[in-house]
């Protein structure tokens, strides 16, 4: 298999405000491009695009695809569960919105330390077993958001498990929270085969800094600044499939133009993106990865990644004074300044931020 999927989280939207807007005839262009050059896995998840992720890939690949030149992955939404039976509903309303019969690959979405208890709770593990017991699944495994210790217990509970989704990219390689490293070494360690998400860590590994890319650039100038991110995790051994979560067709291409003959990166280049690494990682102010996992439960209604995008790209300039986008912003959502803390945004966020203290500061900064 080719080491680059499509992560169907952050399709072409043809409004940007409204993430259930996606241009269904970019999409499927860059499905057919996709497949034309040989890659063939697609992942997606039932709260993506506020629930139309799903039956966006039942339009635009398997309608137009024949069942077996493609692999699909899905996931439990185990964090949005609230009874066991939840597992049984959605896994079948799951089959009936992308239109399959079964799923190549099926997850436990997001588990920590908290979530790996719901899980354990509702019998989720027992579930998946089952189901690819009856061929509705053909491998089974979690992604995974928190340290590596807790990723190495859930591993030896349940060494059943074919195969993890861990957070992996150079930035947060060395991290103390993220634990890239520590975690890629755990799942090594119990023979797991990986597949990585966020290898641009929600594109923080595009809007580098100017004198990264400058740094960059001279390694290569023909390559892209992304590239160099998703060729670093590909690189590492293990590794099954880097997902990217692609939103136009230059995103695709660029892509494609480095994954297709893939060649992984040499052991000076893979240090100097961990030293690089640590230096971006002091300059990011919120390490939000714009995943949205945080917004549709908010009882305010307040765009929390738009506005870290905001501050981060506000410091990272050093610019000072009134914002026209923080305005709109205002104008369209709720206020930072509305937020009650009632903590649902940090019980979700898998980048475990401390949401509604970095508000505070968003409005300090833009009020
Ligand atoms: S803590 Fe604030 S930002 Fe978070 S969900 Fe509650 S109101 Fe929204
Ligand atoms: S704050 Fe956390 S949950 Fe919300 S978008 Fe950022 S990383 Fe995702």
């Amino acid at each position: 298999m080719k080491k680059l999927g499509f992560g169907c989280m952050r399709l072409p939207l043809i409004n940007p405000e409204d993430p259930t807007s996606v241009d269904i005839e970019q999409f499927s262009k860059m499905i057919d491009t996709f497949i034309e050059n040989g890659f063939t896995y697609f992942d997606t998840a039932y709260p993506y695009h506020q629930k139309q992720s799903e039956l966006f890939v039942k339009k635009a690949l398997v309608e137009r695809y024949p069942r077996d030149s493609y692999t699909l992955a899905d996931k439990l939404p185990v964090p949005f569960m609230k009874v066991k039976e939840d597992a049984q509903k959605i896994f079948y309303e799951q089959l009936e919105k992308c239109g399959v019969e079964y799923f190549d690959y099926y997850l436990l979405h997001s588990l920590n330390r908290n979530h790996y208890q719901t899980a354990l709770k509702f019998d989720c593990f027992e579930f998946i077993k089952k189901m690819k017991e009856e061929g509705k699944i053909k491998e089974i495994g979690f992604s995974f958001h928190d340290t590596a210790d807790i990723l190495d217990q859930i591993l030896t509970e349940h060494p059943e498990m074919d195969f993890v989704q861990l957070q992996i990219n150079y930035l947060d390689w060395n991290s103390d929270s993220v634990q890239s490293k520590l975690c890629y070494e755990t799942a090594v360690k119990h023979g797991k085969k990986v597949v990585i998400m966020e290898p641009v860590k929600g594109g923080s590994l595009v809007r580098v800094p100017e004198d990264v890319k400058t740094k960059l650039f001279n390694l290569d100038n023909s390559l892209s600044v992304a590239s160099w991110a998703i060729r670093f995790a590909a690189s590492l051994k293990n590794v099954r499939v880097v997902l990217s979560g692609m939103s136009n067709l230059e995103q695709l291409y660029d892509n494609i133009s480095y994954m297709k003959e893939f060649k992984p990166l040499t052991q000076e280049e893979n240090k100097f993106l961990i030293q690089l690494g640590d230096q971006i990682r002091t300059s990011i102010a919120i390490p939000c990865t714009a995943c949205n996992y945080c917004t549709p439960g908010c009882p305010k209604n307040i765009c929390i990644p738009e506005y870290f995008n905001l501050y981060n790209k506000r410091k990272q300039t050093l610019s000072k004074g009134k914002s026209n986008e923080y305005d709109n912003l205002k104008n369209e959502h709720g206020k930072p300044l509305d937020c009650i803390e009632c903590g649902q945004c940090e019980r979700v966020c898998p980048q475990k931020l401390p949401i509604i203290c970095n508000l505070k500061k968003v409005a300090e900064e833009f009020e």
